[in-house]
């Protein structure tokens, strides 16, 4: 696929129109190849992972890692992830839940 400077929402959905997809998930890791993973994250057992694709972008128990510190953890709620949730574009929060959410729970 050709990398192109996407710049807005609208462009990505015509993109992803030319675009044949399986299902959520393969549209998911699409839309990260196309506009990048979002800064948006999951932890999971210190291994951080895209919060839209899922796929693992960082090891926390090995500090190899190096965009933690400009990410959103899912669940976390504290002052560096709210400070973080502030830079975040649209990239980084299409097609990935409400990291402060009080329905989803997360330790770490
Ligand atoms: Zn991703
Ligand atoms: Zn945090």
């Amino acid at each position: 696929m050709k990398k192109k400077q996407i710049k807005n929402k609208k462009e990505l959905l015509q993109i992803l129109k030319k675009v044949p997809y399986e299902d959520e998930d393969h549209k998911k890791r699409i839309i990260c190849s196309l506009i990048g993973h979002s800064n948006i994250c999951d932890i999971c057992f210190g291994y951080r992972s895209c919060g839209r694709c899922g796929e693992t972008l960082g090891d926390n128990l090995c500090s190899i890692d190096p965009g933690r510190e400009n990410s959103v953890i899912i669940g976390h709620n504290c002052k560096i992830c709210r400070a973080n949730y502030k830079k975040c574009s649209w990239k980084d929060k299409y097609l990935v839940p409400n990291p402060f959410s009080k329905k989803i729970k997360k330790e770490g």
